[in-house]
């Protein structure tokens, strides 16, 4: 099938491409003025990265390992999460952990590796939908940014720490949660 292009022929006036930059820097500097005057709480730009963007309520931004009070992960290393990923940029390495597993042969699991890469993450929320657990969620981070590759592929640790506790505590290191730390689940049980 064939193709037609018309040729548009530019008048002099077009042609003379500086009318045009000076029409488009006068609109950029309408804006400019316009936002001069406007109150900083209703201007559409922020003085980054001192002041931070309030997301909309759902918005995906960066994961989540959640724990519970206790410290504990909440995640039992069930693969439903990596399995519900379309990009397949979930894996997981999953340990048997329980104190109870000794004495009364429960067998609880936890992920001893947890990896998301972000360069391939579409930030569609599947994971977090697929957790049977509620053990991982997306935040209202942004900030996701890095000097290299490998960086950007996020361990088990960086997704605990993501973001900070509540009660401002600094963030937890993997030497501070103890291994033989029981979950709520075991406890119940
Ligand atoms: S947000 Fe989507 S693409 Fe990213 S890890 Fe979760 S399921 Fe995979
Ligand atoms: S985060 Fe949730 S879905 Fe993924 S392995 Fe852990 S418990 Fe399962």
């Amino acid at each position: 099938m064939g193709v037609l292009v018309k040729k548009v022929e530019l008048t002099w006036w077009e042609r003379l491409y500086v009318v045009s930059v000076a029409i488009g820097m006068g609109v950029t500097f309408k804006h400019f003025i316009k936002q001069l005057l406007t109150p900083t709480s209703k201007r559409y730009t922020i003085q980054y990265p001192d002041m931070k963007k309030e997301m909309p309520k759902g918005y995906r931004g960066l994961h989540e390992l959640k724990r519970f009070e206790d410290g504990a992960i909440k995640c039992v290393a069930c693969f439903m999460c990596q399995e519900a990923c379309p990009a397949r940029c979930i894996s997981i390495e999953a340990e048997e952990f329980s104190e109870l597993n000794f004495t009364q042969g429960f067998e609880e699991k936890r992920p001893a590796t947890f990896k998301i890469d972000m360069l391939r993450c579409i930030f569609c929320g599947m994971c977090e939908e697929a957790c049977p657990k509620d053990a991982i969620w997306l935040r209202d981070n942004y900030e996701l940014a890095a000097y290299d590759r490998l960086s950007m592929n996020f361990g088990k640790w960086d997704l605990i720490n993501t973001y900070a506790e509540p009660d401002g505590k600094a963030r937890l290191t993997q030497a501070e949660e103890s291994p033989m730390t029981p979950s709520r689940r075991t406890v119940a049980l």
